[in-house]
Formats: structure tokens, C-alpha cells, sequence
């Protein structure tokens, strides 16, 4: 397998086979009992029975040896699939979902993520450590076992370029974080608020790309996911993380969710790129969660501009309602 980047795009595709995948043991892999068929990257407590494991992906996509092998084919750019490709066990127990684990338990989920990334980022051939997980079916997920996946790759993934694109431009007009300018008017208008829980804020994005998309965001500004402020207590975020998703499952049983942070701004040469100058300042770390509801899924059309059948005023409104707890 490959990477190529589209020229106009400027994104990067992963191209041609995935390798052959080891045959695959009897039963669950991510089952307690099956320590030994996977390296742990980190083990939650490190002693006795775990409650989350990171194991390297068996199929994985990127892999971590090698040399990027960065080519030019004429016109167009290549290099080798080299990054990492990780697998959170959220819980050991085969059928408890994340959304139903404790607020401590989705806490320390949080952290693992927050640690993995910390990790990755040590290596400066990863521009970027994406998280996500992908719940039920319809989401593709590749295990029923709750699961979160990580990626570390060597380019900046295209939607989160966007993102750092625009939060630069926007911060080069007004001096200010385009994250805590929506959070500020979202808060101000409540709309669209979907859940509060200390300095943390869950709501329907303006212009949401599927029915029901939730974002989550901290009032308080912060580029990195992994590198939580003096003060910012992760429990509550948890917290909301848990009412959000318990909220979502009413109405969706599959979603992805992905962790938006900065990049990987450590370069060989220890020098900060001119365009990350800004990057403390006009980035805001947030997760995303885009359900997939299957009676309105064909309303979104794959033309490159998404059709959204429920007004995220509504959608917010409809889940304000519903008892996370019930
Ligand atoms: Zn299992
Ligand atoms: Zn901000
Ligand atoms: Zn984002």
C-alpha cells in the first residue's frame, strides 16, 4: 500500500491492498484472555484485571517501520504508509458500551486517548494523531467489542486542514479563536445547546452535516486534546461525553466520533513552520460525533455537499429533551 496525493485536493489516499492479516484467533480479540496474542501499548491499571487496553491494529493501515519513502511520480507525489495504528479496548467487558461505562470510566478512556497521542507526537515523522471510533453496524465498525481507534500519520488529514486553515484566517482578521466565538454566541442564543457541564459544552453545529451531529467543546481555550489546562477537570467532560452519547443512542444506535486536536508541529530541524506561528492562539480542540440515522441517511447525498433533513435547531431542541438517564 501507498500514499498519493491529489494535487488539487491536496489530500492524501491510501492506495492499494491492506496486507495479508494474521489469521484471526477463535472468539473476541479484545476479550480478556487474549493478552497474549497482543502487545499492550498501555494497560489500565498496569496490574491484575485491565479496564483498557491499547493494542497495535492486527490489520493495520499504517505501519511504523520504515523510511517515508517520499517520491515524485512526474507531476505527482507519493510516500510509503508509515504511521500507527492503534486500537483502545474501552472496557473488558464484551458488551458494555462506552456510553454506558461510569463518568470515572469514560474519564479514563479520555485518557488513554490523551496519553497515546502525547505519545505519538514524541515522533516527529507524525504530523498528525488522529482518534475515532465508529459504533454499530452502519458506522463500519470492526469489532462489536467497544473499541476506539488511533492513527498517527505523516500528513495532516484533509477535514483537519480545513479546520486549521480557517481558524488561521479567522484569527488573522479578528484576533480571536473561531472555536470560543461560536461557543460564545451558541451559549448567548442557546439554540442549539444540546448539554452543559462545567466549562464544557455540547451543541449542534450551525451548519451540522448530518441529522443530530453533535460537537463538544471547552468554554476555556486550548489547542490540545492531550495536554489538559491546570484546572480543567476531564471528569466533567466525561460527564457530558456520557449524557451526550446516551442522549444520541435514542436516536441512533451507530455514530463516528473523532477527536479534533493540533497537529504535530515538532519538526527535525526543532523550528516552528511560519504557519503554526498561531496555532495556540486559533485552534481549539473538540470532539465531533456524527450519528448515522438510517431512515433519513439517504437524505445526504455523496456529491460532495452534505443535505441535512433536520434543522440542527430542532435536532438540539429534540435531544435537550430526552433523559440521559433513563
Ligand atoms: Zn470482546
Ligand atoms: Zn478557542
Ligand atoms: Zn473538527
Amino acid at each position: 500500500m501507498e500514499l498519493r496525493k491529489d494535487p488539487i485536493t491536496q489530500s492524501w489516499v491510501a492506495v492499494g491492498h491492506r496486507d495479508e492479516a494474521p489469521s484471526a484467533p477463535e472468539g473476541c480479540l479484545l476479550c480478556p484472555g487474549q493478552e497474549a496474542a497482543t502487545s499492550s501499548l498501555l494497560t489500565i491499571p498496569p496490574q491484575g484485571s485491565w479496564r483498557i487496553r491499547v493494542i497495535p491494529h492486527s490489520d493495520p493501515l499504517y505501519h511504523i517501520e520504515g523510511n517515508l519513502g517520499r517520491q515524485a511520480d512526474g507531476i505527482y507525489d507519493t510516500m510509503q504508509s508509515i504511521g500507527a495504528h492503534e486500537v483502545i479496548v474501552e472496557t473488558a467487558e464484551h458488551n458494555q458500551r462506552l456510553s454506558q461505562l461510569s463518568d470515572e470510566g469514560i474519564e479514563e478512556v479520555l485518557f488513554a486517548y490523551a496519553s497515546r497521542i502525547a505519545d505519538l507526537k514524541r515522533d516527529s515523522r507524525f504530523k498528525y494523531v488522529a482518534v475515532f471510533k465508529n459504533q454499530g453496524t452502519l458506522s463500519g465498525e470492526e469489532w462489536t467489542h467497544s473499541h476506539s481507534q488511533l492513527t498517527a500519520t505523516t500528513f495532516v488529514p484533509r477535514r483537519v486542514k480545513y479546520e486549521l486553515h480557517a481558524a488561521r484566517e479567522w484569527f488573522e482578521q479578528k484576533e480571536r479563536c473561531v472555536f470560543c466565538d461560536i461557543v460564545r454566541q451558541e451559549e448567548k442564543s442557546g439554540k442549539r445547546v444540546v448539554d452543559t457541564q462545567a466549562d464544557y459544552v455540547a451543541l449542534c453545529p450551525f451548519a451540522s452535516r448530518v441529522p443530530f451531529e453533535v460537537w463538544l467543546l471547552r468554554r476555556k481555550h486550548n489547542h490540545l486534546f492531550e495536554q489538559p489546562q491546570p484546572g480543567s477537570n476531564r471528569l466533567h467532560f466525561a460527564t457530558l461525553l456520557g449524557r451526550v452519547l446516551r442522549r444520541l443512542e435514542k436516536v441512533s444506535a451507530a455514530y463516528h466520533l473523532v477527536v479534533h486536536t493540533a497537529p504535530n508541529t515538532r519538526n527535525p530541524k526543532g523550528r516552528l513552520e511560519h504557519y503554526w506561528q498561531t496555532l495556540a492562539d486559533d485552534y481549539h480542540w473538540h470532539i465531533e460525533i456524527l450519528p448515522i440515522v438510517q431512515s433519513v441517511s439517504k437524505s445526504y447525498s455523496i456529491k460532495e455537499v452534505y443535505f441535512n433533513a433536520l434543522l440542527p435547531e430542532l435536532a438540539a431542541e429534540h435531544l435537550r429533551k430526552l433523559d440521559p438517564n433513563a
